[in-house]
């Protein structure tokens, strides 16, 4: 049975790419070398793929960037200000990524966000206003050529136009059908040039298919496929689908004269009811997307090999593929060094995975038995020790622990004596920067180069410091500063039972930034106090409230690679109570503010908004809520979130009953403070008066400016004045400044406000 790959990792095991574009840069590489390391990772996931038999090896899933941004490039859709700097191709290309300043000129990147359901950051097409496509790049048709001259026939990926324009901002007021036109004949002009050389398969990507479509969307991405195939000529192509099913053009896609359709079967939890519903034509193959594309745990052959079995069965020719591209997982295991046998066995990534392909493919056929044997072994088997404290205690979580008594209104009340802050208080999100010795100091301690006292000693002396800096310029609720952390999440999975860690499993999350997630193996506790200590110490120096600091669970597992044996509502669950036990261990030692951050709240949410309640936020929030629940009514509870976009979740944020919620909103534009206005929002607020992902330092003036604004929308005695975010990536000096402006123009404000 044949086999499909939607696409590979490209940064190289080694991350090998990632440091040759860096050095590229830094004017350490040529083009020529940078080339060079690109094409020798192709050919490596090329040749990995063709000894794994892959019948379907992707080409063009390579990017130097990102494959919206090829696109963009691929059809001459590059804005003026990029092309107007004058740059070589490759330079042009990296100045819409990341911006440009320099001889040329002065331009900011294009837009990032976050690809579906994923961590993996797109570059968001902008269209100038007369700009049409016209297929004018080159890249596929190199990349489809270079694999065939190492003797390895592709299936070239393109993303297709209806996701592309569905996901493209287009200035002076256009709107997609606008592009209708010329779109259909630069793809079509894809298909006739790949039918010149000979290709036998192309995969047009629509993933953008899964979302909600309209009724308009749906006639919109008929016609122009409709348009599109009658072009189609001797190359076959294939619909390729990913991140969730298709419920509202499944009708339509069969209808249409696709040669092959890619569906998921596993993130698609109505994949297989609507081909039982509907059928599948007799004419097309079906992709079947069976080996997950995302997570990092073995494929259960018998439940794959039940649906392939049952495709069959109906008589539907079917290629057994991957759910989505494996870009969203880390290269290989061979890598790891330090994890146990019995524990990676459970563990496929890239390479584990196409071996998982190539196995299924030799069952389906009913060769290999071997295998499934071996697969069911590590699936009856009992996986790792259950803890069945934790497990007990998640079962005995009842309705009322997730309410925290007495309601909001009350605790306001109480809160408001109890702390006798002033109007406007001001605060900072939690960490501050983090300096070289910092670093130094963490990693000699984790080296075993120092021992723990001195490491100790070190960050106690940094938070002293940086409660002294802040008494020193006013600030009213102080922080430790976060010294001892490395990232947010991996400090506390480091610190909690359960989790798992790598050393290379490295995926990437944008351009060349990688991130290394954490693995969820069983079941999660706390061992023992993990934060404690240091805010205790911390609020020792100081008569001035000191929050304690604390990463939710939401995100700790939203950056983690979750467990498949159990929900991730339970999964989170259990996060929760161990963070619980944080909370209540940092009120007892005397700590009376406490935040918990949820930066990544609002990154799973459903890409369908008619599953966001049933399927996410209905135990996500309740998960926040059981954290802080047992607090006393005095006790503070603050979260932060890194983002201002959840106007459409707003009712849901507020249900987190926090305290007290600070959100970054100085880049866009505040529009955020009219939804709170709308939906009556009643946590105090503390939206971001400055960007802190700039160096630049803001004046008084500035910060004044937009505190007046906000107080337009938000009444007095709700707000909190603090940055967007946390400052640990910020250099000391542009910190100290900014903070030191920041108290000064809440003081003003405070001014202004009494003489009212
Ligand atoms: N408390 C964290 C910090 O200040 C929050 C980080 C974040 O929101 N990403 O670094
Ligand atoms: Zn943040």
């Amino acid at each position: 049975m044949k086999t499909s790959v939607i696409g590979f990792p490209r940064v190289g095991a080694n991350r090998e790419l990632k440091f040759a574009t860096e050095k590229y840069f830094r004017n350490e590489l040529t083009e020529e070398q940078l080339l060079g390391t690109a094409a020798e990772l192709r050919r490596l996931a090329w040749e990995r793929q063709q000894k794994n038999g892959i019948s379907f090896i992707p080409s063009n899933d390579f990017s130097f960037y990102d494959g919206m941004l090829d696109t963009l490039f691929l059809f001459d859709l590059v804005p003026e200000e990029y092309r107007s700097l004058g740059l070589s191709p490759l330079d042009t290309y990296f100045a819409a990524a990341r911006g440009y300043q320099g001889e040329s000129g002065d331009v900011k990147a294009l837009a990032m966000k976050k690809w579906f359901n994923t961590n993996y950051h797109y570059i968001v097409p902008e269209i100038d206003e007369g700009a049409q496509f016209r297929l004018v790049g080159t890249k596929p048709f190199d990349e489809y050529r270079e694999a065939k001259a190492l003797g390895i026939e592709t299936t070239p990926t393109v993303i297709g136009p209806y996701t592309f324009l569905r996901l493209a901002k287009f200035r002076g007021g256009r709107t997609r059908c606008d592009l209708f036109e010329s779109a259909v004949l630069a793809y079509s002009e894809l298909l006739s040039r790949f039918e010149g050389l000979g290709c036998k398969w192309l995969r047009l990507d629509e993933p953008a298919l899964v979302y909600d479509l309209s009724d308009e969307d749906v006639r919109f991405f008929k016609s122009l496929y409709i348009a599109l195939l009658s072009h189609k000529g001797g190359v076959k192509v294939l619909l390729g689908t990913y991140f969730g099913d298709v419920r509202d053009s499944y009708c339509e896609i069969v209808g249409l004269d696709f040669d092959g359709i890619g569906l998921d079967f596993i993130e698609g939890r109505q994949t297989a009811a609507l081909i039982e519903k509907y059928g599948f034509p007799r004419d097309k193959v079906l992709f079947a997307g069976v080996v997950n594309g995302k997570n990092i745990w073995r494929n259960h052959y018998d439940k794959s090999l039940s649906i392939i079995e049952g495709l069959k069965k109906q008589g539907t020719e079917t290629v057994i593929s991957t759910s989505c591209s494996l870009l969203h997982v880390p290269f290989t295991l061979e890598s790891e060094t330090k994890l146990p046998d019995d524990v990676r066995a459970h563990f496929a990534f890239a390479y584990e995975k196409l071996e998982e392909l190539r196995d299924l493919g030799s069952l389906a056929d009913g060769e290999h038995s071997a295998a499934l044997d071996a697969n069911r072994r590590l699936f009856d088997g009992e996986r790792y020790e259950k803890n069945t404290a934790v497990l007990k205690r998640a079962e005995a979580v009842s309705d009322s622990d997730y309410t925290r008594l007495p309601a909001f209104e009350e605790r306001e009340r109480i809160q408001k004596a109890e702390f006798g802050l002033p109007v406007f208080p001001t605060t900072t999100i939690g960490s501050f920067p983090q300096t070289a010795d910092v670093k130094a100091n963490r990693s000699a301690f984790k080296k075993h180069e120092i021992g723990e006292q001195t490491y100790k000693e070190f960050n106690r002396r940094k938070i002293a410091e940086c409660i002294a800096f802040q008494e020193e310029i006013g600030l009213d609720v102080l922080v430790h500063g976060e010294f001892e952390r490395n990232d947010m999440v991996e400090y506390f999975g480091e610190n909690l039972d359960g989790f798992l860690f790598t050393e290379k499993a490295w995926v990437q999350s944008y351009g060349t930034r990688c991130v290394k997630p954490p693995i969820i193996w069983g079941d999660v506790s706390r061992r023992k106090p993990i934060t404690v200590e240091w805010s205790v110490y911390a609020q020792s120096l100081t008569k001035k409230c000191v929050k304690g600091m604390l990463t939710g669970p939401v995100t700790i597992l939203n950056w983690s690679f979750p467990r498949e044996d159990i929900s991730l509502r339970e999964s989170t669950l259990q996060i929760a109570l161990a963070v619980r036990d944080e909370v209540l261990d940092l009120e007892k030692n005397g700590i009376r503010i406490i935040q918990i951050d949820e930066a990544a709240l609002r990154e799973k949410l459903p890409l369908r908004k008619t599953d966001w309640y049933s399927e996410y936020l209905d135990w996500a929030i309740p998960a926040f809520r059981l954290v802080h629940s047992g607090v006393k009514p005095e006790t503070q509870i603050h979260t932060h979130m890194c983002y201002s976009e959840f106007t459409d979740i707003i009712p849901a944020i507020d249900s987190m009953d926090a305290d007290v919620i600070t959100f970054e909103a100085s880049r866009s534009d505040l529009q955020i403070l009219d939804s709170l206005r709308e939906n009556d929002f009643r946590t105090e607020v503390g939206p971001g008066v400055y960007d802190i992902h700039s160096p630049r330092v803001p004046s008084v003036q500035e910060i004044t400016d937009v505190l007046r604004k906000i107080l337009t929308r938000v009444d007095s005695g709700k707000l909190w004045v603090n940055p967007d975010c946390g400052l640990k990536t910020r250099g000391t000096e542009e910190t100290e400044k900014s903070l030191k402006n920041l108290v000064e123009a809440a003081r003003t404000i405070r001014r202004e406000y009494e003489v009212k």
